[in-house]
């Protein structure tokens, strides 16, 4: 067992070197992948640091080249880099540009790839499947990198994407770190729980990204940790915004628009219907439900307090609401 994720890491460490060498020395890695990147604003440093590649668009030019320097078929594959069917190999990332995924400590678990053309029929990002070392559920985008400056601001932001943590550290704001597409889980928290007890959640102006955000929220907060959000525009993220901003306009904007949670839900009410009763019902009944998530008693009822303020409802009532709910999940 041992020996075998060790392979994995091991061919996984081969393929970054030989993405890399691709995006860097070759004629297409250049004139397609390099250019790719630096249209999106990576400099050289940034698209060293996160060790950036490509891989060809050929059906097996990786899957040939590992084998040829003695990597076994049986590890190609279950790393998910090789596809085999029937006695048929292909590259799983032909033609993308390669994000590989550090662990903690830094050692390849996987990749993620991007598509270039704007073909409809091919999905965006393709990942690495689950292997005996890669696990989507359990690690962050980012954690690497970001795990130091995460512990100094006692503070981490939490993005969607590979590019937006990208493009947050190459302007200057190290301290991010991605859920890479898949709903936030409890394992993905603990780890930034060993580094902070704050999260600021940051997540796309679209419909999706709100959705996902208010998920986020409640498994944050039954973790104990404190839970700011953050949204951008409509049509940004957080690649673009930091993109098209600078660092002193970006940050500007985070810590003027960072809300805490209750504030953020009720903001959403606002937009929906100022004044429908109904909906306002909904919606402090949303914000209960997730303070009834936090575990800290006192903190319970500081946001409590903070809720009848901002709804304009007495304490009470809220009060007896989280009773309420508190009997139903215990
Ligand atoms: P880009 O800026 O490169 O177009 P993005 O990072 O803004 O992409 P989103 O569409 O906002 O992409 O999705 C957020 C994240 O979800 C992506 O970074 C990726 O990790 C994941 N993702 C997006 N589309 C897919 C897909 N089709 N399959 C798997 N994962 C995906
Ligand atoms: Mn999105
Ligand atoms: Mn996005
Ligand atoms: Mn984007």
């Amino acid at each position: 067992q041992a020996n075998a994720r060790e392979s994995l890491y091991l061919v996984n460490a081969y393929a970054n070197e030989y993405f890399q060498k691709t995006l860097h020395k070759t004629d297409p890695g250049k004139a397609i992948g390099y250019s790719y990147f630096k249209e999106r604003g990576f400099n050289e440093d940034t698209i060293k640091k996160f060790n950036l590649g490509y891989s060809l668009d050929e059906w097996q030019a990786f899957t040939d080249d590992a084998l040829g320097n003695g990597y076994q078929l049986e590890f190609l594959e279950k790393t998910g880099l090789t596809i085999v069917k029937e006695d048929k190999r292909f590259d799983r990332f032909k033609g993308r540009v390669m994000f590989p995924i550090h662990s903690m400590s830094g050692r390849i678990l996987g990749f993620g790839g991007r598509i270039l053309s704007n073909d409809k029929k091919a999905a965006k990002y393709l990942n690495s499947p689950e292997s005996q070392v890669y696990h989507k559920s359990k690690i962050l985008y980012g954690i690497y990198f970001a795990k130091q400056s995460i512990a100094k601001e006692d503070n981490c932001y939490l993005v969607e994407g590979y590019t937006d943590v990208i493009q947050f550290y190459q302007k200057g704001i190290k301290n991010v770190v991605a859920s890479s597409g898949t709903a936030l889980t409890p394992e993905q928290i603990r780890l930034v729980n060993r580094l902070t007890n704050n999260i600021t959640v940051l997540f796309d102006g679209d419909a999706a990204g709100i959705r996902a955000s208010i998920r986020g929220i409640d498994l944050i907060l039954e973790q104990g940790m404190n839970v700011k959000v953050c949204t951008f525009p409509e049509g940004d993220d957080p690649d673009s915004f930091a993109k098209n901003n600078t660092l002193e306009e970006l940050t500007l904007y985070l810590d003027t628009n960072a809300k805490d949670f209750i504030q953020y839900k009720a903001s959403l009410l606002v937009k929906e219907a100022n004044n429908d009763p109904i909906k306002k019902a909904e919606t402090i009944r949303e914000i209960v439900n997730s303070i009834a998530k936090i575990p800290d008693h006192i903190k319970k009822e500081i946001y409590i307090q903070e809720c009848s303020k901002i709804m304009d409802i007495s304490e009470d009532v809220l009060f007896s609401t989280l009773a309420q709910i508190d009997k139903k999940t215990f």
